[in-house]
């Protein structure tokens, strides 16, 4: 039995991971509380572990795994910038990710939240149930004959950018490497990132959180949005400036914002917390926000990717174990 310990475990996460092939011969130790140097001592005799977007990799955390007798960090999401990789070289620690899960369960979740958003389909739903039948405010636009600005063209930006084309919406994108075949088939155009800021009526983030992208979102580029912009962040939350985007939505610049990830969200995001008292200030504005609308980071969320994130996890452990290659593509 491979002793795993799996940090900031969730009920989906025991289930998905327990039933997939392969799981009989891991020996699961479940944590709910998030890894951390201070954490990292309950990994004691585990030779793999697991871990999801909000624990913390970082050097000291690193090198206790390894003195424990850690091998590897199998990291059940697409994005690695929680994991520190030079000192995961250093140490010998080897690292794998999930790096397409299921694009599409992120791509479309994007577009459901700009419907509801737009059609204002939660307010609706909440009227209707109080027998609320009116529809004053509840005023939405057409998305065919808009234009949607994708930032960042990896396997989620493209997805995203096809649905927004069946809509009928014009589509024009910015990534440093464009994928010129695709968007010719698709009918989509680059452009230059201030160009995309300037021609967007909606615009939505699919690039990973670099040193580069951190603040992508900031006054100045919010500045060079269209007055009534839509922006979704489906990415990552440090990829806008929270306080630069509550500054525009109270200037009444942005029309609307959704956003499934937050700046902040460790520690709040996947947490049941309702009857306390929420400490971010920041957080508590955006919600009261009637044009901002904000899930806790479940865009990934489908049968299918929890059960691919299991089973690409899985086979990453046991290869490990048995000293046989990651599977294609996962190695960080
Ligand atoms: P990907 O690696 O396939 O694509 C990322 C794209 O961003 C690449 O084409 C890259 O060239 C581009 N890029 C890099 N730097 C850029 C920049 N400065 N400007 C514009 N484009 C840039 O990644 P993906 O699978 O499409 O995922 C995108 C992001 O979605 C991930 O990094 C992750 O943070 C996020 N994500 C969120 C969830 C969720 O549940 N909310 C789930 C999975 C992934």
């Amino acid at each position: 039995m491979i002793e795993t310990a799996v940090y900031d475990t969730k009920p989906y996460d025991r289930e998905y991971l327990g039933k997939a092939a392969g799981a009989e011969r891991i020996a699961w130790r479940f944590h709910e509380f998030r890894l951390s140097s201070e954490t990292a001592a309950a990994a004691k005799d585990a030779q793999a572990v697991c871990i999801f977007v909000n624990d913390h990799a970082d050097r000291e955390c690193l090198k206790t795994l390894a003195s424990l007798g850690v091998k590897l960090i199998a990291l059940r999401c697409a994005g690695f910038n929680n994991i520190d990789l030079a000192a995961a070289q250093e140490i010998g620690l080897a690292a794998v990710r999930v790096p397409a899960y299921s694009p599409h369960a992120v791509a479309e979740h994007t577009v459901g939240l700009l419907l509801t958003l737009n059609r204002k389909i939660h307010q609706a739903y909440n009227r209707v149930r109080e027998l609320n039948f009116s529809l004053s405010g509840l005023v939405g636009f057409d998305i065919f004959g808009k234009t949607v600005g994708i930032i960042g063209t990896g396997k989620i930006g493209r997805i995203a950018a096809q649905i927004f084309r069946g809509f009928g919406a014009a589509v024009v994108a910015y990534d440093p490497f464009p994928s010129h075949d695709w968007a010719t088939a698709n009918g989509i155009q680059y452009v230059e990132l201030d160009t995309l800021l300037a021609a967007s009526d909606i615009i939505s983030l699919h690039v990973p959180l670099l040193a580069e992208t951190r603040h992508l979102i900031n006054t100045q580029s919010l500045a060079r949005m269209k007055p009534g912009v839509f922006i979704i962040n489906t990415s990552r939350g440090k990829l806008i400036d929270t306080r630069a985007l509550i500054a525009a939505l109270k200037a009444r610049h942005v029309g609307g914002v959704a956003l499934d990830v937050y700046e902040e969200e460790e520690g709040v995001f996947f947490e049941d917390l309702s009857g306390q008292v929420l400490m971010d200030d920041e957080l508590s504005h955006l919600l009261v926000f009637p044009n901002v609308l904000i899930t806790a980071h479940q865009a990934f969320l489908t049968h299918e990717a929890l059960s691919e994130i299991a089973r690409v996890t899985i086979l990453n452990i046991l290869a490990q174990e048995t000293n046989e290659p990651f599977l294609k593509g996962t190695t960080l």
